[in-house]
């Protein structure tokens, strides 16, 4: 018998954040920064009704799609891409840039599908220490040499929710070697309402060597039907169109993508209802001294170091009570942390009253 050969990697596979708890059959994900609404009213409305001719390929360039997103963006329509998720087009950013032996550097908690995908490439992954679970751009031009290839940020990141101000974006982008790729992943800038930050797309749409990762499974809820977008100079996207898979976002993903960037109420209501909650669990947890990063994105990174209990004694009883966290311990390595998303309001005050059952 022959021996089947292929390629071995060594990578940690990504395991997306938990939604079943054995035996149970109700349970409340907190795990995986989905939206707390659920999707746009107007895009379910628009999918319930519509006769959808399934039995068709969709539109491999997604042109309607784009043309909202231009829209909706102020932002040129021939510089958009769009992916399966933002994941696919980080995959295909790695595949365009990267040869073996290239190196990307990341900053050490960064994104957990920035590293899988460099590797699968054969690039290698050089990790840059950060400060306080917050980037560092000294950190990073530490670990800049000939073979970089590629920086990604995410900003705010995922999963501690510090983020860079304008100030320092520009910054790093200033002092990064101008031959090196910035992608800077915007997956959470719906949400960010803090005064000294600005969106990677709102500060380099016209900059050559920035390449923006934005998203539909956050803020837009659209988490199942794949759909996110990359924006950067027309070389690159006329280069990542070559490679990019004929079809890769489904006619009915298109359709409601474009349709929930024009539900304004929902964004606004979204936007709202994030601050209002992640303020409140914020401050209820800090009873507890469990602290969290300054409100940013629909997150919160809980530490655990001054608390009587660590972070995974209150990741079990919640669980037990059906109420899922992220732990940070899984893909991250980071102890006695765990990442909590903002949910709906019946799912916050379920949280907030199964914390203090548990640790009063
Ligand atoms: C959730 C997330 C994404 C999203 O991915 P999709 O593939 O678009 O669902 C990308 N980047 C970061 C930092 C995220 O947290």
């Amino acid at each position: 018998m022959s021996t089947l050969k292929f390629k071995k990697f060594n990578i940690e596979a990504y395991k997306p954040g938990k939604s079943k708890i054995k035996k149970l059959k109700k349970v409340i994900k907190l795990s995986a920064n989905e939206s707390a609404l659920g999707m746009s009213p107007r895009a379910k409305k628009l999918i319930s009704n519509k006769k959808f001719t399934l039995d068709k390929y969709p539109d491999g360039k997604s042109e309607s799609l784009k043309e909202a997103i231009s829209k909706s963006y102020k932002c040129n329509k021939d510089k958009i891409i769009c992916g399966a998720g933002s994941d696919e087009v980080i995959q295909m950013i790695c595949q365009l840039f990267l040869n073996p032996k290239d190196e990307v550097v990341l900053p050490e908690f960064s994104f957990l599908m920035y590293r899988i995908y460099t590797k699968i490439v054969g690039a290698k992954v050089v990790f840059a220490k950060e400060k306080n679970f917050k980037i560092s751009i000294e950190e990073i031009l530490k670990k800049i040499t000939k073979k970089t290839k590629v920086v990604f940020i995410a900003n705010p990141n995922n999963p501690t929710g510090t983020y860079l101000t304008k100030k320092e974006v520009l910054e790093l982008r200033k002092k990064l070697n101008k031959r090196i790729l910035l992608v800077i992943d915007d997956a959470y800038a719906e949400y960010m309402k803090n005064s000294d930050y600005v969106s990677g797309l709102d500060l380099f749409k016209n900059k050559e060597n920035v390449f923006i990762l934005r998203t539909f499974s956050k803020m837009f809820g659209l988490a199942s039907l794949r759909v996110g977008w990359g924006y950067g100079s027309k070389k690159i996207i006329n280069a990542l169109n070559v490679i990019k898979p004929p079809f890769n976002i489904n006619g009915v993903a298109q359709l409601a993508a474009a349709e929930s960037l024009k539900d304004k109420k929902f964004i606004n209501r979204s936007i709202k209802h994030n601050l209002l909650y992640a303020k409140k669990i914020k401050k209820f947890l800090e009873d507890y001294k469990i602290y969290s990063n300054p409100v940013s994105a629909n997150f919160l990174f809980l530490d655990f170091e001054k608390c009587k209990y660590s972070a995974k004694f209150l990741y079990e009883k919640l669980k037990n009570k059906g109420i899922i966290l992220r732990s940070t311990k899984d893909g991250y390595h980071i102890n006695n942390k765990l990442r909590l998303t903002i949910g709906s309001k019946k799912e916050n005050l379920k949280f907030l009253s199964a914390v203090k059952e548990v640790l009063n």
